[in-house]
């Protein structure tokens, strides 16, 4: 048993030394989620022109030194033209009508924005009421970035900013990491498959939907391989075939129960445990470990791969014993499993991120445990607050669902009072 933040960094420290699986291209679109396996460029300056940033009027800035000031209407930019300087151009006592996103013509270096502006039509002039500094209200060439210039690394999850950034630059077709295969193993005999119906004391199987749910969410792909039951053989066989995926989840089966054997199955295929069990709740059985796929788990040998260290090792198949009650099963996928299927999928692990909001209500607890407790976070900005959510434990998926966040209450805390600061994990 270790403490929770050990836990995580024995899984960040193996989440280190994994390698992502190969390239393939992708559809700008589909890349959504996808892991850049390239890097990606400015492909010109951004922005490639000085671009203005209001609509109104390209002038010379020493020209406004006294306001209001009357300048000579001599051109017009639109957003799309591009100024001939031998035609437009800004001479002293001059200014061009001007566009947002329209270059800045040559002589001008500040933008004045029309509602400071009133148009003489009659004798081709402008009024300016207020003054500006050179650079106001445009952005120069190359500002946001040079030609050249790494916009996104490898390694980057695509998200709506990152496709922009890619479609910006002109990239239709991205490269992108394979996703990651994840193996997905109820256990129990209780458990029955969805569109089955379940006998009296039976359940359906919920888990390996919510964890596939994770899985693709994190940026793995679920290969869910359905229930064992409680007995040595089925449990081996199938544990055997989920090894051959790139990580392995199991739910249940890793409790004290005199049918909880998904250890001692793990054991005999040799498995190595960097933990049996953290200081949490919910989650407290969680085991992750290890098998190298060179031990005889009935796969054909893998060669040697060489780390991103560069060190050539045996490659290890990761696994996860997750608790079965539902609660649980989810809250150890977010803080543990998460990070290996990141760095599966060729990503650098995100950190968890935990906000802070007032307590609505006093919590009272036991000590020895980091708690997560599915809670429910309402209100905004400075009025937010959050409130525990009521629940029968573990295994109450019906509160899960209601509550939006998780409250973390640290081990050595037995009493938290109302309107204290409490820390969130976002669900
Ligand atoms: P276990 O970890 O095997 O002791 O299971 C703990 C609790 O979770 C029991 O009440 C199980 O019935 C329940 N459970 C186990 N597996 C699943 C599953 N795949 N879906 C939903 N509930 C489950
Ligand atoms: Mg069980």
């Amino acid at each position: 048993m270790v403490s929770f933040e050990v836990a995580r960094q024995l899984v960040e420290q193996q989440a280190v030394g994994v390698c992502p699986g190969e390239m393939e291209t992708a559809d700008l679109l589909a890349g959504l989620g996808r892991v850049l396996a390239e890097s990606i460029l400015a492909d010109r300056d951004f922005p490639p022109f000085d671009r203005a940033t209001r609509d109104g009027y390209a002038v010379r800035a020493a020209d406004l030194g006294e306001v209001p000031a009357r300048l000579e209407v001599v051109g017009e930019v639109k957003a799309g033209d591009w100024p001939d300087p031998a035609q437009c151009s800004v001479g002293r006592g001059q200014a061009v009508g001007i566009m947002t996103g329209a270059p800045l013509p040559a002589g001008a270096d500040a933008v004045a924005m029309v509602e400071h502006t009133s148009l003489l039509v009659a004798d081709h002039s402008v009024e300016v009421r207020r003054s500006v500094s050179a650079g106001e209200n445009f952005v120069p060439r190359g500002a946001e970035a040079r030609a050249g210039q790494r916009l996104l690394d490898r390694g980057r999850r695509l998200d709506h900013a990152g496709i922009a950034i890619a479609a910006a630059v002109g990239k239709s077709q991205v490269q992108v990491f394979r996703r990651p295969r994840v193996a997905v193993l109820s256990t129990g005999d209780e458990v029955v498959e969805i569109d089955g119906t379940p006998g009296p004391a039976q359940i359906r199987n919920s888990n390996s939907y919510s964890l596939a749910a994770q899985v693709q969410n994190a940026g793995g792909e679920a290969v869910r391989l359905g229930i064992a039951s409680d007995e040595r053989g089925p449990l081996r066989s199938l544990i055997e075939e989920g090894l051959g995926c790139d990580l392995l989840l199991l739910t249940g089966g890793v409790s004290v129960g005199k049918y909880d054997l998904v250890e001692q199955v793990l054991g005999e295929l040799k498995a190595k445990f960097y933990f049996t069990g953290a200081e949490i709740q919910p989650g407290r059985p969680v085991v992750f470990g290890s098998c190298e796929a060179d031990t005889p788990v009935g796969l054909p040998a893998v060669d040697a791969v060489s780390t991103r260290t560069g060190v050539s090792a045996p490659r290890e198949k990761y696994f996860f014993g997750l608790p079965g009650n539902p609660v649980s099963t989810m809250v150890t996928f977010e803080l543990f499993a998460r990070p290996m299927i990141e760095a599966l999928a060729g990503m650098t692990p995100r950190r968890l991120v935990f906000l802070r909001a007032r307590l609505k209500s006093g919590i009272r607890t036991k000590t020895g445990l980091k708690r997560f407790l599915p809670a429910v976070l309402s209100g905004e900005f400075e009025n937010a607050e959050v409130e525990l959510a009521r629940w029968q434990g573990s295994g109450d998926i019906a509160a899960l669902a209601q509550a939006n966040c998780y409250v973390v209450i640290p081990p050595e805390r037995a009493q938290i009072e109302t309107g204290e600061w409490v820390s969130l994990l976002m669900r």
